[in-house]
């Protein structure tokens, strides 16, 4: 039978994590922490099975979580969610996001795209029938030309995709640029999706800056996150939908077909542990050190970088050293080298190459150093 998606393969998280276990190469490109999650949310979760909380969780989420997630929303972006009818917990963000896009994407809509962008929005654009509107970012910074989206507009255009900060390029999106936004969608009726999973990770004294923050955009705006990102947890696949009510219940009646509902003791425990709102309050310092020392080994290389300004990712510019298509130069690392990475041109739909690599810096400082150490012969 035909194929749904002829053009996609296996995602290029899933083959250079093989390429780098195959090889036995230190693994910088799919994003995960290689140490692990805190020690009481650990304990959290093993109480909470042996009370028996192993069965189906409420469809949008446990209570207890939805009402933290209102509570650190007021705490950060200043506005409280209501955690009945606002916010749904899913199974990762990659599942809220699936969820929104399906909610509100009909045959012919269009989406606006921002590329370099996360791998899984167009092809859930596509099964609806959508178009993605592709806008490139632009270079050297990665900021958006607004523009250009303009541009991209239409009559059909239903829904745009932002990330902030941005994967895989560490971008933040300013205050301004949230404004341009709002200026851009006033007296429209297109809708926001807004990727935040890394909304606790920006550096050098920057703020992450939360559609939720700005009252004209969230009334149009799914944003969305993830506890894997913010509590080591990538395994456990807990994230959350924020979004006003009529659309909550619509993304609700996705959720409901795609997983209906999240592991029960994992909810609890992470509601519980968010308690601890020094972790994530602590988490832009924990991240900062950690592109800092990576940037230390980076400066022995040959490699060009500006500083990631959030996210766990750091781009580098290589065309100092080949001129190879950085699929086959992200290759030729981690076979040859012993250090996998992504190459970027995995992120546009046309493949662009840019000639720049993704190293995911979110490691131990051994393995950080022991990367450093093979990337200098390159
Ligand atoms: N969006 C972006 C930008 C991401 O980087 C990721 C994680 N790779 C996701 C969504 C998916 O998050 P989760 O693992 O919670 O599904
Ligand atoms: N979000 C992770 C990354 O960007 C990968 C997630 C996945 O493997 N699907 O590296």
């Amino acid at each position: 039978p035909a194929s749904k998606l002829p053009d996609v393969g296996a995602s290029i998280f899933t083959v250079m994590s093989a390429l780098a276990n195959e090889h036995q190469a230190i693994n910088l490109s799919q994003g995960f922490p290689d140490f692990n999650c805190p020690e009481p949310l650990i304990h959290l979760a093993d109480k909470y099975m042996r009370e028996g909380f192993n069965q189906y969780a409420p469809m949008a989420g446990m209570p207890q979580l939805r009402h933290k997630i209102s509570l650190k929303t007021e705490k950060m972006y200043g506005f409280s969610p209501d955690p009945d009818t606002e916010v749904t917990v899913t199974s990762g963000a990659t599942e809220a996001l699936n969820a929104a896009i399906t909610a509100v994407v009909k045959p012919g809509d269009e989406v606006v795209v921002l590329e370099p962008c996360y791998d899984s929005y167009a092809p859930v654009i596509r099964l609806c029938g959508g178009a993605p509107m592709y806008v490139p970012l632009s270079l050297p910074d990665f900021s958006i030309d607004w523009d250009q989206v303009k541009k991209r507009v239409s009559s059909r255009t239903r829904l745009i995709i932002i990330n902030t900060p941005h994967n895989p390029t560490g971008a933040v999106m300013s205050r301004q640029d949230m404004d341009t936004l709002a200026n851009l969608l006033d007296g429209t009726d297109i809708l926001v999706l807004s990727d935040e999973v890394y909304e606790h990770m920006v550096f050098d004294g920057q703020e992450h800056y939360s559609a939720l923050q700005h009252p004209q955009l969230r009334e149009r705006s799914f944003v969305v996150s993830s506890f894997g990102k913010t509590y080591h947890t990538t395994g456990w696949k807990v994230g959350y939908a924020v979004a006003p009510a009529p659309l909550t219940n619509e993304l609700r009646k996705m959720h409901q077909f795609i997983t209906f509902c999240t592991a029960t003791p994992l909810q609890l425990a992470i509601a519980d542990f968010m308690e601890e709102e020094t972790h994530y309050l602590g988490l832009p310092d924990f991240y900062q050190a950690k592109r800092d020392f990576f940037l230390e080994q980076l400066k022995q290389t040959r490699f060009e970088f500006i500083p990631s300004a959030g996210t766990y990712f750091q781009l580098v510019k290589y065309d100092g050293i080949t001129d190879a298509y950085d699929v086959d130069f992200a290759r030729h690392l981690t076979t040859q080298t012993g250090v996998a990475a992504i190459p970027v041109s995995a992120f546009y739909h046309d493949k662009t190459d840019n000639k720049y690599l993704r190293f995911c810096f979110a490691k131990s400082e051994e393995t950080l150093r022991a990367a450093g150490e093979k990337l200098k012969s390159v």
